[in-house]
C-alpha cells in the first residue's frame, strides 16, 4: 500500500515538503477484515487541523478487493475513514476516526460513488443539517453564505433558494460567481475584487438575517457588521484562520451583544450528528436525484497528486468539492 503522511509540524500554509510517500506491506487477513483499494479520496479543509502525529485522515470511497467480513463482498464499494492509503486493511466491526465504522455504499442511480464523500456525504450532510435543522431559515429572509461554491457553502445556498430565502454566495473569482448564480444563488460577490460591505448595502439594505460561516477573519468582522438586530450566524468554518499560528483579534464580540446576535456552532463530527447522517443522506439523495440540487466535483488525477490537491484548498484553486481519483 502507499501511504501519506506529514514528516513534521505544519508551519503555516502546508507545503508539498510536509509530506511524505512510503510503502507498506499489508497484513493478512483475519477474520472479519476487508483489504480495501481507494477510488476517491476526500480532501477536507479540518485535516490541516489534526496533530500530524495521529496521521493523516480522511475519508475515501474504495472498493472491495478481498474480504474475510460475512455481508461485505469483492468488488462492493465501501466509504471508510481510512486516511490517505492507497490499500487498507479495515476490521468492519470496529469503528475508525470519529467512532465511524466502514460503511457499505448502496448504488443510487444517477448519483456517481464518489458523492459519497461529497454531496450526499460529510459536507452534504453538513450543510443540510447545519442549515435546515439548526438556523432556522424562513422565507424572505436573506442569508449570506461564505465559500459559497465549495462542497459545503454550494449545497446550503441551493437549500436555502429551495426554503425561499434570497441568498448571496462570497466567492474569490468572477467564474465562481457566476457558477453560483447557475445553480440558484440570487447575488453573488467576489470578494477578491468586490468591497463585501458596499456591495452588501446594495443587496440587503435592511441587513442580513442569516450568516453561514466558513470563512472566519476579515470577511466575517465584515459580516458581523451588516447583520440585522437578533440576527443569526452559524459558524461550520474558519478556513482562513487554519494556518495561522494563532486566531487573529476579532472585533465580533461586542457586535455579537450590541445586537443580540444568535451564534451558534455546528461539528458534524460530534457524537449526537453522527447517528444522523443515514437520515440526512435519504433527504439528500432525492434532492439531487431529481436536479434539484446540483454538484460540483473538483476531481485531481493521482494518489500521488493528494497533498498538491490539500493544499489548493487554502488558495481556492478547488472549484467544487475536491476529490482525489486514485
Ligand atoms: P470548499 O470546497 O469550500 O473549499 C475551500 C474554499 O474556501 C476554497 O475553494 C476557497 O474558495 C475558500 N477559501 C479558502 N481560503 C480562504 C480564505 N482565506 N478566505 C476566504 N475564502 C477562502 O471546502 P468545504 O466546503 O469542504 O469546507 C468549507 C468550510 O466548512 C471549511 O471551513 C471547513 O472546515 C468547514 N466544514 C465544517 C464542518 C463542520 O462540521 N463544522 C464540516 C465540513 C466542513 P474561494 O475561491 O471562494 O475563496
Amino acid at each position: 500500500a502507499k501511504v501519506w503522511s506529514v514528516k513534521r509540524p505544519y508551519n503555516g500554509e502546508p507545503t508539498l515538503d510536509d509530506f511524505v510517500l512510503t510503502e507498506e506491506v499489508l497484513p493478512p487477513l483475519k477474520e472479519g477484515e476487508i483489504l480495501i483499494e481507494a477510488l476517491y479520496l476526500s480532501l477536507d479543509p479540518y485535516y490541516r487541523l489534526f496533530p500530524v502525529q495521529d496521521g493523516l485522515p480522511g475519508e475515501q470511497v474504495a472498493r472491495i478487493i478481498e474480504s474475510k467480513a460475512p455481508g461485505f463482498e469483492k468488488d462492493d464499494l465501501v466509504c471508510a475513514h481510512a486516511g490517505w492509503r492507497s490499500q487498507s486493511v479495515i476490521n468492519v466491526n470496529r469503528p475508525l476516526r470519529f467512532g465511524i465504522k466502514v460503511e457499505k455504499i448502496e448504488e443510487v442511480t444517477g448519483l456517481s460513488p464518489s458523492l459519497w464523500i461529497g454531496a450526499i456525504g460529510m459536507p452534504g450532510v453538513t450543510a443540510y443539517m447545519s442549515f435546515m435543522e439548526r438556523c432556522d431559515p424562513k422565507e424572505g429572509e436573506v442569508i449570506v453564505v461564505s465559500a459559497a461554491s465549495g462542497a459545503v457553502g454550494s449545497v446550503v445556498g441551493q437549500l436555502a433558494k429551495l426554503k425561499g430565502l434570497k441568498v448571496v454566495g462570497l466567492v474569490g473569482s468572477e467564474e465562481k460567481c457566476r457558477y453560483i448564480k447557475e445553480i440558484g444563488f440570487d447575488q453573488a460577490i467576489n470578494y477578491k475584487e468586490e468591497n463585501i460591505s458596499a456591495a452588501l448595502d446594495s443587496i440587503a439594505p435592511n441587513g442580513v438575517d442569516i450568516f453561514f460561516d466558513s470563512v472566519g477573519g476579515y470577511i466575517s468582522d465584515i459580516m458581523y457588521g451588516k447583520l440585522r438586530d437578533k440576527g443569526r450566524v452559524l459558524l461550520c468554518g474558519q478556513i482562513s484562520a487554519y494556518n495561522q499560528p494563532q486566531p487573529k483579534v476579532t472585533n465580533w464580540s461586542m457586535t455579537i451583544v450590541r445586537k443580540e446576535l444568535e451564534v451558534k456552532g455546528f461539528y458534524i463530527f460530534s457524537p449526537v450528528n453522527v447517528p444522523e447522517f443515514p437520515r440526512v443522506r435519504q433527504a439528500l439523495i432525492p434532492l439531487f436525484q431529481q436536479g434539484k440540487l446540483k454538484a460540483k466535483e473538483h476531481v485531481t488525477k493521482g494518489f500521488e497528486n493528494m497533498p498538491k490537491a490539500f493544499i489548493e484548498l487554502f488558495s481556492g484553486s478547488n472549484f467544487g468539492k475536491a476529490v482525489v481519483k486514485a
